[in-house]
C-alpha cells in the first residue's frame, strides 16, 4: 500500500544524530537545526510525476515528500500553486532574456511565510501540540497565528515594535497572543526562548522545529514542476533567516534521488540581502562557513532583516555546493527594482523580493549571469503589505470641476 508521507526520520546536518520524528522535536543536542529524512527510494518506486499533473494546485499535491503523515490533519487555507511568470519587459531593461517571477504575494497571509506555516502547523497538530510561540519580523507570526488559529493551537507572538503594522494587526484578528518589543527579531528570540524553558510549551523559532523548512521547500518543487521538470540556470532569493533557500536546496537534492530531475545541474543559488543587513554576504565574501552577527542592522525590507541566522552555515553550504554566489543591495537599489516590477510588469512586489531583482541586474552587469539564462526572482510577499514603502510624490488635488489635461509618457510617472 502506498503511504500519504515518506517521512523516515529526522536528522542533524552537523553531528548526524537521528531522532524519531513522532514525537516532538526541537533543535538537536549539539544545538543544530534537525532536518528530516524520508524514504526517497520508496517514493521512487510508487510515485511518478505524471501522477502528479492531475492533483490539486496545492502544496500538498507533494505530500509524499512532507511531514503529515495522516491527511485528517492538514490545515490548509490554499496555500502553493503561485504563478510563475515571464517577465519580457523588465528582462529586455536588465539584459536578460529569460527573466522569471515565482510570485509569492499570491498565497494566503500574502507572504510566502503561508508555506511554512501551513506545514509547520500541520504537523504541530499532528504531534498534539496545543500551544506555541516564536520570534518573528512580522509575516512568519501573522501567519503561524491565522494557521493556529484554525488548528485550534494558541500561539504566543513577539515581534519588534516597527514590524508593518499590517502584520500585527493579523496576528490579533486571529486571536494570537501578541507582544511588541522596543528592539530586534533577536531580542524577540531571547524573550521567546526564556518563555519555552518556563512554560514547556512548543518553540516554532525559525528552525528551531523542524518543519517549516518542508513547507518552504515546496517552491523549489513548483519552479521545477512549472518549468517542465527543468532547472533554471539561476535562482535569487531574499535572505533573512535562510530557510528559504536551505529549503529550496533539499528539494532540488530530493528530486535528484527521486528521479524527478536529472542528476548533476543544480541552479546556482544566489542569497540576497540588504546592504544594512548582510551577514551572510560578509560570509561569502570571506570564504566562511558561518556568519558573524551583523551589528545595527536596519532595512525597510523587513523580513531580511535577520543579524545572525541559526541556519546560516545550511545557507552557505547550499550556496557554495551550487556555485551560486551572495549579493548585498542599497535601499535605494531595492526600491528602484521594486518601482521597475510594478510599472513595467504589474506586479506589486514587497521590498524583499525587490532585493532579488535589483540584483539579477547587477549580476548581469558584472557577466555572473548571461544574457540567455534562466533566472528566477523570488517574490517573498505581496507589495500591498508595504505601504509605507510606496512615496508617492507629485500628486494634484483637483476640485470639482477642474479640467485635466492629457500629459505626454516623458513628463509623467509613466514606466519609470
Ligand atoms: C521572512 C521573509 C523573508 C526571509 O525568509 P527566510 O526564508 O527566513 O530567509 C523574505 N521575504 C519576506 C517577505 C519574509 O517575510
Ligand atoms: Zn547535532
Amino acid at each position: 500500500m502506498t503511504k500519504f508521507s515518506y517521512i523516515s526520520h529526522l536528522e542533524c546536518p552537523k553531528c548526524n544524530e537521528r531522532y524519531d520524528e513522532s514525537k516532538v522535536q526541537q533543535l538537536c543536542k549539539c544545538g543544530s537545526p534537525l532536518l528530516v529524512r524520508y524514504n526517497l527510494k520508496k517514493v521512487k518506486e510508487n510515485v511518478s510525476k505524471e501522477e502528479l499533473v492531475n492533483r490539486p494546485k496545492s502544496l500538498w499535491r507533494y505530500h509524499e515528500v512532507l511531514p503529515v503523515k495522516n491527511e485528517e490533519h492538514i490545515i490548509s487555507l490554499g496555500e502553493g500553486g503561485t504563478p510563475l511568470e515571464h517577465l519580457p519587459t523588465l528582462g529586455t531593461k536588465y539584459g536578460l532574456k529569460n527573466l522569471y517571477i515565482k510570485d509569492e504575494g499570491i498565497i494566503p497571509t500574502g507572504s510566502f511565510k503561508t508555506r511554512g506555516a501551513s506545514v509547520g502547523v500541520s504537523k504541530a497538530k499532528e504531534l498534539g501540540v496545543t500551544q506555541l510561540a516564536m520570534p518573528t519580523n512580522g509575516n512568519a507570526g501573522a501567519a503561524w497565528a491565522l494557521y493556529a488559529s484554525k488548528a485550534g493551537i494558541k500561539a504566543t507572538i513577539v515581534m519588534p515594535l516597527d514590524a508593518p503594522l499590517i502584520t500585527r494587526k493579523e496576528v490579533y484578528i486571529a486571536g494570537g497572543d501578541l507582544h511588541l518589543i522596543n528592539g530586534l527579531i533577536s531580542d524577540a528570540g531571547k524573550v521567546v526562548a526564556h518563555l519555552i524553558q518556563h512554560e514547556g510549551i512548543y518553540d516554532a523559532s525559525t528552525l528551531k522545529e523542524p518543519y517549516r523548512i518542508e513547507g518552504k521547500k515546496t517552491m523549489g518543487y513548483e519552479i521545477v514542476e512549472q518549468l517542465g521538470w527543468k532547472v533554471p540556470d539561476v535562482i535569487l532569493y531574499p535572505t533573512g533567516g535562510g530557510v528559504g533557500i536551505i529549503g529550496i536546496y533539499k528539494a532540488m537534492l530530493e528530486m535528484q534521488e527521486i528521479g524527478w530531475i536529472e542528476k548533476g545541474k543544480l541552479p546556482r543559488l544566489v542569497a540576497v540581502q540588504a546592504e544594512r543587513c548582510a551577514p551572510i554576504v560578509e560570509a561569502w565574501k570571506k570564504g566562511e562557513k558561518e556568519s558573524v552577527f551583523f551589528e545595527n542592522s536596519t532595512t525597510c525590507a523587513f523580513g531580511i532583516n535577520v543579524p545572525k541566522a541559526l541556519g546560516d552555515f545550511l545557507v552557505l553550504e547550499a550556496i557554495y555546493n551550487t556555485d551560486g554566489c551572495a549579493v548585498a543591495v542599497s535601499e535605494d537599489e531595492l526600491l528602484e527594482a521594486q518601482k521597475h516590477v510594478a510599472s513595467l510588469e504589474g506586479n506589486f512586489i514587497c521590498p524583499e523580493g525587490a532585493t532579488t531583482f535589483a540584483a539579477a541586474r547587477k549580476l548581469r552587469e558584472q557577466g555572473w549571469i548571461q544574457e540567455e539564462e534562466l533566472v528566477v526572482c523570488l517574490n517573498t510577499g505581496a507589495g500591498i503589505k508595504y505601504p509605507e514603502t510606496v512615496d508617492i510624490q507629485g500628486v494634484q488635488v483637483l476640485q470639482p470641476g477642474d479640467t485635466l489635461y492629457a500629459q505626454s509618457p516623458q513628463d509623467s510617472n509613466w514606466r519609470d
